[in-house]
């Protein structure tokens, strides 16, 4: 938990949060949508290209030695901040989307056949569901969408009735990003390993709210995004377990990821090259080692700041009359989402940004979530450790102003 001078200090280092938005001050709560940056990693993105660009692993000078020993020492703090075995079971991605994709092209169309099941759950984002689609289509597998409760949990126990000898993988959201619902990956990827099948979860949004342990969750990849932990966009992650990430084809061909090139024949370097065709986002890579050695100290007070800013809000909400909690569970984080009868999420987002306050409403590209459901979007607040009580304030009075207009 932070104090009142902690999160001003706190605050002070992320410049955006004391911008306008038009005439107000911006109170910005679509987190789960990508984080605002400190000005570490803004200055670490300037000060790479101001004194640090060079491409890496190729140049023999000293620029690019030293940009690849930061590109290189940025995979030690993403290891770090998961606990991977080892920096090489880190590729660095585009983000969560890519890293999925990386997953099921690669493993998936070498190890699926007609007949197979991938274990997914009707909350997972469309980056954990399309991808698998597409693999299913080329195998002939077949995907299977383990239904959630009313209250948005996942139904852990109708989860593991579908899980059978004929579930090879299974792909599980640690968190919701539309409904903040936290799963219970440990005992999921435990149940999965019982039945033979590779898990991945999916960890965009649980990354940004506690401590991410991949080796407690014993998970065989864990994927998230760069802009969700205060870092650059166009920067993510893939962990998987070394021996099984060495035993997958390369997703992509190009420089950097061969050992030798010959039209008779070409071999690949083992990870984490094998998986970084090209040139890839070297600044985003550095500036988002910098974003999570910045974020790791804070991980365990801001989850508790998180948790009761969202008992705070949850509280103020559920006063709001014809206000209805879609996530209505104690097991979340971060997330609140709502529709209002009578008035469209649309009109609640629209009217809310003349506030100054920024919620993302929609499907939150989680549309058979929200099949489920049964409604078609709903409006999401979601906060970061640089929260306010007073921005939640802020935004429960607007929305009891916006309720008087209709
Ligand atoms: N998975 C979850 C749970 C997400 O919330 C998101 C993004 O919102 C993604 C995957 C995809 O992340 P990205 O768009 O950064 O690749």
């Amino acid at each position: 938990m932070f104090n009142a001078i902690e999160i001003e200090k706190i605050r002070s280092e992320f410049p955006i949060l004391s911008a306008l938005s038009g005439k107000r001050p911006l109170v910005y709560l679509d987190n789960a949508a990508t984080a605002q940056k400190p000005q570490c990693v803004i200055d670490a993105v300037s000060r790479f290209y101001s004194g640090g660009n060079a491409n890496i692993h190729r140049g023999l000078y000293r620029l690019s030695a030293e940009a690849t020993a930061a590109f290189e020492r940025a995979r030690e703090s993403v290891a770090r901040f998961i606990n991977a075995r080892e920096p090489r079971e880190c590729i660095f991605t585009r983000g969560a989307t890519e890293a999925i994709n990386l997953v099921a092209a690669s493993w998936g169309m070498k190890y699926l056949r007609e007949g197979d099941e991938i274990l997914l759950t009707q909350m997972e984002h469309h980056a954990d569901i399309v991808p698998w689609q597409l693999v299913a289509e080329r195998t002939g597998a077949k995907i299977v969408a383990a239904p959630i409760l009313p209250n948005g949990e996942l139904d852990v126990p109708a989860w593991k009735n579908l899980l059978t000898e004929r579930t090879r993988f299974v792909g599980i959201s640690a968190m919701s990003n539309a409904l903040g619902v936290v799963n219970p990956v440990k005992e999921l990827v435990a149940a999965a390993h019982a039945v033979g099948a590779l898990a991945l979860v999916d960890g965009a949004q649980s990354a940004a709210h506690g401590i991410t342990d991949v080796r407690e969750i014993d998970c065989d990849f864990f994927v998230f995004s760069g802009h969700k932990v205060f870092g650059p966009t166009g920067i993510g992650v893939l962990y998987g377990r070394a021996e099984i990430l060495n035993a997958m084809p390369p997703y992509q061909g190009g420089g950097d990821m061969i050992e030798k090139v010959d039209f008779s024949g070409t071999t690949f370097r083992e990870i984490p090259e094998r998986f970084e065709a090209g040139t890839p986002n070297i600044c985003g890579a550095v500036a988002l080692g910098v974003a999570l050695d910045y974020f790791s100290p804070l991980r365990l007070a801001a989850a508790e700041h998180e948790a009761a800013l969202l008992r705070y809000a949850t509280e103020k909400l559920t006063a709001v009359p014809g206000l209805k909690i879609f996530g209505d569970t104690p097991n979340k984080a971060s997330v609140i989402s709502f529709q209002i009868e009578g008035i469209h999420p649309s009109d609640i987002g629209t009217m809310l940004d003349t506030y100054g306050i920024a919620v993302r409403v929609g499907h939150h590209c989680a549309m058979p979530l929200m099949k489920a459901l049964g409604v078609t979007g709903t409006v999401r607040a979601s906060f970061a450790f640089y929260n306010t009580f007073a921005e939640v304030d802020a935004f429960v009075d607007a929305l009891l102003r916006i309720q008087k207009m209709f």
